[in-house]
């Protein structure tokens, strides 16, 4: 047998999936680390804790597929972007791995945003700015941890540490790369005004490779440990979120890719880096002649959560008792309410919003409400409004990439039929819902079969997976959408001026901070 590892160091688990050459699942391991948060608006992991569990999925599936000699082709990687580690000259730590979702540096990206470098820089990078980029990350780090920042001699990620330890050589690829903020997407090096911006030099940063790029001679004590071959080559691999493109078979151009987990993603694959003109999508690369565009979401699925904590609560006992899920039967008291909810329009910011707004005060409303209006139609409308949030990112996406010709969708919310087709009626496209296990891991697989020349093409990904449903819109209810989604976009402009204000006052008067927080 021939086989291939895709393994993906995600923000709560590392994963590694064996491969055969078809894309069949032979074993999976996933191994998970904590989280630390210890002072407000921290998110950080511990790299080595990361690393061990990287070493320890490979061991594991290279056991439970039983592995022989010689059957391991390779191992590919993905990884979650944006995060930031220091390294001193001796490769030692000086810091945590900061990941995405720390927002201590949100100073820094406000400031960037109002004197208008951070849309200058933008325009080169790509990366939208805010504080989840390493750009941001630095220059807080430079202006508020200043001994930290002297003894730095690199700047690296969470994979490039990984690869470090395991090769020991700084590398990073441009997948990666094209996220930090800091690589010109347009030359395909690092961005000299944002590494000035930044108030660094290039030679603090890794080198750059291609996402395909192979390197072989795995230390020694991991290839014990894991059971992998010296010989075996690794391929660098890409970010997650473009992996998951390749991972459910979104990489045509205008096959959008749409995920609605705990948060919500929409994506489409050009051939070429695009920017938008306001700042608000961003562009990673996936190879250097693929490039992923999208925004990334923050109100998925966990406003649909907090529909059911806040809104439902009783039947949410009632379900527990019954041992039924709470969202299947609030599932089943929205698909009684008509498509556009009556009228009733909600804006889903619970918990600020990245795309499409980028507004980390932005707040949710309801619109529209009468005294015919129900808690049903409230759970409709709340359901509708987290698909006209995603809608209106596939708009400014349509801007720079063309018109979308439909969709593989992905995340929790297709568990439920209603939400499902109600994708395909407001955004008037087909939908699919690939089976894919673990998309990144497959995306990252298929990549690492590419460079090895074990498939011809990206699109090999096609024959392996399968689909679960297919949903095509209905004109009966997209007509009642077509009216409704004006008035919701127009509606979000209108909101948008009074957000800081009222944000500011929560911020202090309420007791408990960040109500929507897990
Ligand atoms: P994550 O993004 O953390 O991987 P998932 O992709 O599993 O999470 O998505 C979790 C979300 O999926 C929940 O917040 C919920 O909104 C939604 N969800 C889960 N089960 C159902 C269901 N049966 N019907 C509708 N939505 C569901």
């Amino acid at each position: 047998m021939e086989y291939m590892i895709g393994a993906d160091i995600g923000t709560t688990s590392t994963k590694a999936v064996l491969y055969d050459l078809k894309g069949n699942v032979k074993a999976y391991a996933n191994v998970g680390y904590p989280l630390y948060q210890n002072v407000p608006d921290m998110a950080e992991e511990d790299p080595d804790e990361i690393f061990e569990a990287v070493v320890e999925v490979l061991g594991k599936v290279m056991r439970k597929g039983h592995v022989q000699a010689g059957e391991l082709q390779g191992v590919s990687f993905s990884a979650a972007m944006h995060s930031l580690i220091l390294m001193d000259r001796n490769h030692q730590l000086l810091t945590r791995a900061i990941t995405w979702a720390d927002n201590r540096a949100a100073k820094y990206s406000n400031e960037l945003k109002a004197n208008g470098l951070g849309y200058e820089i933008y325009q080169h990078t790509g990366t939208p700015i805010h504080p989840m980029a390493p750009l941001s990350k630095i220059i807080w780090l430079r202006h508020e941890q200043p001994n930290l920042f002297k003894q730095a001699a690199q700047f690296i990620d969470i994979k490039t540490y990984v690869f470090q330890k395991l090769f020991h050589t700084y590398k990073m690829e441009y997948s990666i790369a094209s996220a930090t903020g800091l690589f010109n997407i347009f030359n395909l090096d690092w961005d000299q005004q944002a590494l000035e911006v930044a108030g660094i030099t290039r030679d603090q940063l890794p080198e750059l490779v291609e996402p395909t790029a192979q390197i072989t001679g795995l230390d020694t004590t991991y290839s014990q440990e894991t059971g992998i071959s010296s010989d075996v080559p690794f391929i660098f691999g890409a970010s997650d979120g473009v992996l998951s493109n390749l991972g459910v078979n979104a990489i045509d151009p205008g096959v959008l890719a749409v995920t609605i987990g705990t948060s919500g993603a929409v994506r489409v694959v050009v051939d070429k880096p695009v920017v938008d003109p306001n700042g608000r999508l961003f562009c990673y690369a996936l190879t250097k002649d693929k490039w992923v565009v999208g925004g990334p979401v923050n109100n998925g699925g966990i406003v649909f959560r907090w529909v059911r904590d806040q809104l439902f609560a009783p039947e949410k006992l009632t379900a527990e008792q019954m041992q039924v899920s709470t969202y299947d039967l609030l599932t089943q008291i929205a698909e009684k309410i008509p498509a556009g909810s009556d009228g009733l329009l909600f804006h889903p910011y619970l918990g600020g919003e990245r795309a499409p707004i980028w507004d980390s005060d932005a707040r949710g409303s309801f619109f529209g409400l009468t005294r015919q209006h129900t808690r049903a139609h409230m759970v409709r409308a709340a359901l509708e409004g987290i698909v006209y949030n995603l809608y209106m990112v596939m708009l400014m996406i349509e801007g720079v990439a063309g018109k979308p010709k439909s969709i593989q969708a992905t995340g929790g919310f297709a568990r439920s039929e209603l939400w499902r087709q109600m994708l395909a009626d407001i955004f008037e496209q087909d939908v699919t819902i690939p089976e894919s296990f673990e998309s990144s891991c497959l995306g990252a697989a298929v990549l690492g079969m590419y460079s090895l020349g074990l498939v011809d093409d990206l699109s090999a990904v096609k024959d392996m997976i399968g689909v679960t449903n297919v949903h095509e819109p209905k004109a009966e209810n997209f007509d009642v959408y077509r009216e409704l989604i004006p008035i919701w976009i127009r509606l979000t402009r209108e909101l948008s001026p009074e957000y800081s204000a009222i944000a500011d006052f929560q911020r202090r008067h309420m007791q408990v901070k960040e109500a929507t927080k897990d």
